[in-house]
């Protein structure tokens, strides 16, 4: 496990190896702020130091004029706050409801509970903490401060969704075959763009132009009334998934997850599916059962020669897995990290080059080979260009690209090292060529021509991919192939995310016993020593990556302060300059009893997170999915989110969704500036503290959503039954 620990009064303010996982590092008091280049956001105000008396918390159903005030526009002076306890009590209670208790076994102690501190439906008659803002009163129904408005979902335009819709498509769909022989078949009921286009490697591409952008997303329809196209009535399928990433074992984003969970679903159906990983030094051992040989001499072609690997076969979590090591002194995948080496692109040819020659010589013949993201988008060029002039010729190929902007861009030497030779052929726009740089190979562009179909994780992203400006270049690429390519939305796995059996967690919750979220929250602040008040905390969780939104993140954290809110931040970046801008914040804040960042990677605190905040923020500048928001929505944490790629998808305004009240779940807004996140955060604090019944039952619509991988594994077992024969 990621090395969570327990806090001790040493180490409380110490700073501790950052690199260490799990670490709760308290900086030094500090003496003067360090200077970020995140943004201009102001310094904030409130940086007390945590040594005064906490308030106790509670929103009351008629806030007191002081509380309104916290989250009206006014920027809130600071105001000192105080730990509950001493630190010595307080660390003696960490220890009692630490989430490391639950999971050792040893009984977590409850933490003492005062005062419930939920929004409840009824009103506690609780003294809150003043505020320093002037008083002024708020209205009844009215949220403050002002929301900048969401766009109505009626007013946009609207061209079709790349959902996809297999109705009319599979009745007209030509072959995948790459020799191009057409071939219809009989409509399944799922979604699926009209047509499915074969790769069409031969086919000229159009040059590439300038990025087509068109009209604003159409909001999705409301199907709330609409039956689920959501059934499959195909044969059971042999799945191979090749794939860099398998959460637990090699996670670093949403692409393990989602490998992890759509397997799971797929064999919970009666699918035979397996999983190939490269073997890397850093796996999670603990995570796999049953290691062992599977292929001992397995080589490789690699230049003018080949590489010795072994494969091995592991349980992780009952999902077969086959790991593949190389014996080279390239040392591929010994190297203490997944990503972030010079040769990336040369080590995950090999893998995808390895992984192919594995299936070929063991003798494997699959009905569906899933691919996923640049890493290994050479698979399908593979089993074309290669493979299937040996006899294989069963296999069909989806992939899936889980983000546009990394694509694996390189030069000829990739043709020599894999074997795939021929520059003249493959340096073609139909084919591989970059389509902005013409001395280069694209991989991720190759994967979409040679691929039977190609998805992507939301329908509103494969939208923004081809048509909005997102795509990075392969618009051009997407439109050609526009045929076999859709958008499906992730599930996450509710074994591992479900506040009810949550083995990570100090008191377990559901729906019926929601006030157990309250104890986790009582729990995530003693752990990050935040003071306990009525305040709600809101959350930031992921990868510090320029996606992600970093400015709106930095500037939350200071609207939150001054808007009666606390702020806890979980992520890490790979990125020096970033994790040091992070670091420079943390010193800043250091001090605040409302604010705590947690730079680094850490699985299990996650959970704590999730679990203990009230609202979670995913400001994204792009977002092909997300999963934070989907985790969030069932640890009845509300997300405030951006409309963008799959927040869009998946979380509906409170206020100006379309949608009926009870699928509403969060808040969202349209512009990446401050004013747009402020309209969303602003209104979510102020239903916190003004309408707690709202705020409730908004949490339970959002425990209510279904978004386990029920729906998207069928939708993937007809994008494979029906390329299965094509
Ligand atoms: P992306 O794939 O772009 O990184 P997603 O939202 O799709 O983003 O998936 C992120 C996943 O990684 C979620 O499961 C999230 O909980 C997890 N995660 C991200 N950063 C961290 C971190 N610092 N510690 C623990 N889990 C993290």
């Amino acid at each position: 496990m990621a090395g969570t620990q327990n806090l001790d009064i040493a180490m409380a303010k110490k700073i501790v190896d950052p690199k260490k996982p799990g670490a709760i590092v308290k900086m030094p008091p500090k003496t003067a702020p360090v200077a970020s280049t995140l943004s201009e956001s102001p310094t904030p105000t409130s940086l007390a130091p945590k040594s005064s008396p906490a308030k106790s918390e509670r929103p009351a159903a008629t806030p007191p004029a002081a509380r309104a005030e916290g989250v009206a526009a006014t920027p809130a002076p600071a105001r000192n706050e105080k730990l509950a306890t001493s630190p010595v009590a307080a660390m003696a209670e960490i220890t009692a409801a630490s989430p490391t208790a639950a999971m050792t076994g040893e009984p977590a102690a409850r933490p003492k509970r005062g005062m419930s501190e939920e929004p409840a439906t009824k009103p506690a008659s609780v003294e809150v903490e003043e505020t320093a803002t002037k008083p002024h009163p708020v209205k009844a129904e009215e949220p403050a401060p002002k929301p900048v408005p969401v766009k109505s979902e009626e007013t946009t335009a609207n061209p079709p969704p790349l959902t996809i819709d297999t109705s009319e498509l599979l009745a007209t769909a030509p072959a995948l075959d790459l020799t191009g022989m057409p071939e219809s078949a009989p409509a399944p009921p799922v979604e699926v763009p009209p047509e499915v286009q074969p790769p069409a490697p031969e086919r000229e591409e159009e040059e590439p132009e300038s990025v087509h952008i068109l009209e604003p997303y159409p909001e999705q329809p409301d199907t709330s009334q609409a039956p689920s196209p959501s059934v499959y009535h195909g044969p059971s399928l042999y799945i191979v998934q090749i794939t860099p990433e398998m959460a637990p074992v090699a996670k670093v984003g949403g692409l393990g997850d989602v490998v992890f969970g759509l397997t799971r679903e797929l064999a919970i159906r009666g699918n035979h599916v397996e999983i190939i990983l490269p073997k890397y030094d850093n796996l999670r051992y603990d995570h796999i059962f049953e290691l062992h040989v599977a292929f001992q001499d397995l080589w490789v072609p690699w230049y003018e020669g080949a590489i010795h690997c072994t494969v091995y076969f592991g349980f992780v979590h009952d999902r077969k897995c086959f790991f593949i090591e190389p014996h080279s002194p390239d040392n591929f995948f010994n190297r203490g990290a997944i990503y972030g080496f010079n040769d990336d692109l040369l080590r995950y040819a090999f893998f995808s080059r390895a992984a192919m020659e594995f299936l070929f010589k063991a003798g494997k013949h699959p009905d569906i080979i899933h691919c996923h993201d640049w890493q290994t988008a050479l698979v399908p060029v593979f089993l074309y260009e290669i493979y299937q002039h040996l006899g294989m010729t069963h296999p069909r190929v989806c992939l899936t690209i889980h983000n546009f902007k990394h694509q694996g861009v390189t030069g000829q030497e990739l043709l020599r090292a894999t074997g795939l030779g021929r520059p003249e052929h493959f340096f073609d726009y139909s084919r591989l060529r970059d389509n902005h740089n013409p001395h280069a190979l694209n991989l991720l562009k190759g994967g979409i021509v040679y691929a039977n179909f190609t998805t992507t994780v939301s329908p509103r992203y494969a939208f923004e991919t081809r048509d909005g400006g997102q795509g990075f270049g392969l618009e051009p690429t997407l439109h050609t192939h526009h045929l076999k390519y859709g958008g499906v939305v992730n599930g996450i796995d509710y074994d591992v995310w479900n506040p009810e059996v949550d083995r990570y967690l100090p008191v377990r919750f559901g729906l019926d016993t929601l006030d157990g979220k309250y104890d986790n929250k009582r729990a995530l602040r003693h752990r990050f020593m935040l003071a306990d008040n009525a305040k709600p905390i809101v959350a930031f969780i992921g990868r510090l990556d320029p996606q992600k939104g970093l400015e709106l993140v930095r500037h939350a954290i200071f609207y939150c302060l001054e808007h009666g809110a606390q702020f806890v931040l979980l992520g890490s970046s790979p990125d020096a300059r970033i994790n040091a801008d992070f670091w420079g914040l943390k010193q800043m804040l250091n001090d605040s009893p409302d604010c705590h960042l947690e730079i680094g990677y850490d699985e299990e605190l996650s959970h704590l997170i999730y679990a203990g905040a009230d609202l979670l923020l995913v400001p994204s500048q792009f977002e092909p999915c997300g999963l934070t928001q989907l985790i969030a929505l069932r640890y009845g944490t509300i997300p405030v989110v951006r409309a963008v790629g799959g927040l869009a998808d998946t979380v509906f305004d409170k206020d100006y969704s379309h949608r009926p009240l009870h699928e509403r779940n969060g808040y969202v807004f349209e512009n990446y500036d401050h004013p747009g996140l402020e309209s969303a955060l602003g209104r979510a604090i102020a239903c916190y503290f003004h309408h707690p019944d709202h705020f409730r039952e908004l949490m339970k619509n959002a425990m209510r959503s279904d978004y386990s991988w029920n729906i998207p594994g069928i939708d993937y077992l007809n994008i494979y039954n029906y390329i299965r024969d094509k």
